[in-house]
């Protein structure tokens, strides 16, 4: 058996503030290339007070990104590329701020400054052939663990798929509490939910160890505290323990592995456009004989939040869109190796995930 190898941030800073050493952090840096920093932020920010307190420099660039209409593409990255190098020469670094669209931006954009072409050439795993420019994220949003991960998920003309290596992972992330306080409460909610949703997947399948349980067993702890205790909720003190959760979610799974729900979630985004983690809740509260003590506590969870998740959405569904949505989630084999095991392949036929996709 082969064991991962992976890669982790370089360097990590946590706590409530902490954003206010941007500046001092990347000081060093400002040294390389041509001497200035490009900032993706979510265009959330744009004429909040974060936008006043990002320490920039004036010979750098910031870009407000509106990251609703879709999640990242490749022709979106490229074109900010070219518009980057273009105008000012290579940069020391790249500064993202804002949820998980952002953190893939950046880290693609990291990585395509250096690699010529298209992303979509480097779609898939350990495709890039040079490393990246200097990256640093900053989450404002808490769930997806984005901030931790080795690959900047884009979604292309053929496929959705991350560019994935070592050096697609941040060299840097600043973990401030404070920013994902203004966050509405939907997402929040879908957001946290896809840390509990990896923790449970990560756990629930052969590929869990000591090292990934330990993360993800801690991580579950925190999401159960954030999201069902008595002092659940949208607090500062819940604020601090989300940050972590996502973090220590993303290392849980990075060393084992996601399962049903994501290889169903991506299906269901490739073909009808849904949001990640809005398609693991969407689907994740019909996988109870699958996750019976998850799927259990995740319904109390949408109770005790008052979130309404759509039903019956596959009345609207014809055999060939089944068949679509079924092909992509079928075509993610170590997903379900890592949840039915070995003889995932007798489990795991189209017709078995087609089913899966009726439930919903
Ligand atoms: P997001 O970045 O898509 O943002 C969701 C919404 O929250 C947006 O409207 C945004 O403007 C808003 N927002 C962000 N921070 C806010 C704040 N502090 N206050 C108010 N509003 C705020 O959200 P997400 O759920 O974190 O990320 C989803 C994306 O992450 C998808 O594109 C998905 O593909 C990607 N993803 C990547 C990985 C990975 O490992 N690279 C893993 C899971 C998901
Ligand atoms: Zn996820």
């Amino acid at each position: 058996m082969q064991h991962k190898n992976f890669k982790n941030i370089d360097k990590v800073v946590y706590g409530r503030g902490s954003f206010n050493q941007l500046a001092e952090t990347v000081e060093p840096i400002r040294k390389e290339n041509k001497n200035y920093f490009v900032y993706v932020v979510d265009n959330y920010f744009k004429g909040k007070p974060l936008s006043n307190k990002l320490q920039n420099k004036p010979e750098d660039l910031i870009y407000y990104i509106n990251v609703d209409p879709h999640e990242p593409t490749t022709e979106q990255i490229d074109t900010l590329r070219d518009e980057v190098l273009s105008k000012k020469g290579l940069p020391s670094g790249i500064i993202g701020i804002g949820g998980g669209s952002i953190m893939d931006i950046a880290k693609a954009l990291s990585l395509m400054f250096t690699n010529e072409g298209s992303s979509t050439l480097y779609q898939g795993l350990n495709l890039i052939k040079k490393p990246g420019i200097y990256h640093l994220g900053v989450p404002t949003i808490s769930g997806t663990g984005a901030e931790v991960s080795m690959t900047a998920v884009l979604t292309g003309p053929e496929k959705k798929l991350g560019l994935k290596c070592d050096w697609t992972v941040f060299n840097q992330v600043i973990l401030d509490p404070e920013l994902i306080a203004s966050v509405p409460t939907d997402w929040w909610f879908y957001t946290g939910m896809d840390t509990y949703i990896h923790c449970i997947e990560s756990h629930g399948g052969i590929r869990n160890n000591a090292f990934s349980l330990a993360y993800g067993d801690k991580a579950l702890e925190l999401c159960r505290e954030v999201y069902l205790s008595e002092k659940s909720g949208q607090t500062p003190d819940n604020d601090d323990k989300l940050m972590v959760a996502s973090l220590m979610g993303g290392l849980s799974l990075t060393y084992s592995e996601v399962g049903v729900c994501h290889a169903l979630s991506y299906g269901l985004s490739k073909i009808h456009g849904t949001r990640h983690c809005y398609a693991n809740c969407v689907i994740f509260q019909h996988l109870e004989d699958i996750y019976p003590k998850g799927v259990k506590e995740f319904n109390q969870m949408i109770k005790k939040h008052n979130i309404t998740l759509p039903q019956n959405l596959h009345k609207e569904w014809d055999d060939a869109t089944l068949t679509a949505m079924a092909t992509v989630s079928y075509n993610l084999p170590f997903m379900w190796n890592h949840a039915f095991g070995d003889n995932y392949k007798e489990i795991a036929t189209l017709d078995y995930i087609k089913d899966l996709f009726r439930r919903l």
